[in-house]
């Protein structure tokens, strides 16, 4: 008998299953909107020139390249995230201290933050917004560190549920971390508004919360680094202590490279120096060090000007061209719906997802008569979409609604 008969079988990963259905289908017309990974208008995956150069410049030049990172991460990597890109340019000229320390992209850099949690901030629990990424209950459940729900979405105006939120932050015991989206909320595509951060920030604050970014989506909210960072650099402009888990998998288009950031904003240069101890010692025995490849390729672009304007522009492209399928779709579902619904949500959601407020049965329905695969919580991801297939998504969407 083996020892290992009694672990059960995990549940599947709802995302894996939606693209292993996609694949199976032979549909022409298949649409693939349950991934949130960038495709081109041909619904392809793709590699930013700026990567491929730097990529080539890396391969020609360095001996070293597989050498392993002796110091648990990329040193360029730390020196480079010093020149900003979430907002620690701001934050050293202010001289507020904060560690960047590379990661295993986002998703390491959120359990990297849960362990730290759990050891130094026992029993204080995380606020997650209802819903909120899949991924988030897993790691925080792993981690052992107890989270609850905040409010965030509202399916009678598919917007935000705004005093709900603020309740529900005001509600939690002091002390306690909020998660927050730093721009293109996954999976709603709601973002609060500039006036609505700062309520959230002074509620926050009124609470000695501790603000804990997910940052996964910089640039592919408004196409500008500086304008998606807003909601953060918000929070550190009045001091504040913050974490900040960013991923470069997405604005970076290198999903497979695993490369992020945690960054700790801490009130002294002591306790910024102890922070950044702890987790190195967190990564060195859960794995040792990160992978580097990525990490050279971030350095190298954000490190030369001309590079990191070549980047701003890829990223403009990319979310530019998310943002011109919306407003095609929009048309099309305007000029072909006379039912009188109101389709504007689709506008007003920002980033690569929307939620449709679709039902499992209307999921089903788009799915199994219009070959269009989703997520079961009615998301869409508006990157999977093409503008050659816009009215035939709008057609589906008006027959499964109604
Ligand atoms: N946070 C959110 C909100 C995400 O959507 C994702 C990716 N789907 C991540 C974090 C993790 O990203 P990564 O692939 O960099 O681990």
């Amino acid at each position: 008998v083996s020892r290992f008969n009694d672990i059960t079988m995990a549940p599947p990963d709802p995302i894996l299953g939606v693209s292993e259905a996609f694949k199976a289908d032979d549909h022409e017309m298949k649409l693939n909107l349950g991934v949130g990974a960038y495709r081109t208008e041909d619904l392809q995956p793709y590699v930013l020139n700026v990567v491929k150069k730097v990529s080539c410049f890396i391969y020609s030049c360095s001996c070293l390249l597989h050498e392993s990172v002796l110091c648990v991460y990329y040193i360029c990597f730390e020196y480079v995230l010093k020149f900003d890109i979430t907002f620690s340019y701001k934050i050293c000229r202010q001289k507020i201290l904060c560690w960047n320390g590379e990661s295993i992209s986002g998703t390491g850099s959120l359990r990297l933050a849960a362990a730290l949690i759990e050891r130094y901030f026992t029993g204080s629990k995380v606020l997650i917004s209802s819903p909120t990424w899949g991924n988030h209950k897993n790691i925080f459940n792993d981690a052992r560190v107890p989270w609850s729900e905040y409010r965030y979405y509202d399916p009678k105006t598919v917007g935000l549920d705004f005093d709900g939120m603020i309740a529900d932050i005001k509600a939690a015991p002091e002390g306690s971390f909020v998660l927050l989206h730093g721009c293109a909320h996954n999976p709603t595509g709601i973002d609060p508004t500039p006036a609505q951060w700062e309520r959230i920030a002074d509620v926050i604050q009124e609470k000695s919360h501790i603000p804990f970014f997910d940052f996964a989506y910089q640039g592919f909210a408004s196409g500008c680094l500086d304008k998606d960072a807003l909601s953060m650099r918000l929070f550190a402009a009045r001091g504040m202590e913050l974490l900040i888990a960013q991923s470069y998998g997405k604005n970076m288009g290198l999903y497979a490279e695993r490369i992020g950031a945690l960054n700790v904003v801490c009130s002294s240069s002591e306790d910024a120096k102890r922070v950044k101890s702890q987790l190195k010692r967190i990564a060195r025995a859960t794995y040792s060090s990160p992978p580097v490849h990525g990490a050279r390729i971030v350095a190298n672009v954000v490190g030369n000007p001309d590079l990191f304007n070549e980047w701003k522009e890829e990223m403009e492209l990319m979310a530019g061209r998310i943002t011109s399928v919306r407003k095609k779709l929009y048309d099309s579902l305007i000029a072909k719906d006379n039912s009188g619904k109101d389709w504007s949500f689709i506008l007003k959601h920002i980033g690569m997802f929307s939620f449709t407020g679709l039902t499992e049965a209307q999921i089903e329905n788009m799915t199994s008569k219009w070959h269009v695969y989703m997520t079961k919580d009615g998301r869409i991801s508006l990157a999977g979409l093409s503008s050659a297939k816009c009215e035939y998504l709008a057609d589906a969407f008006i027959d499964s609604f109604h």
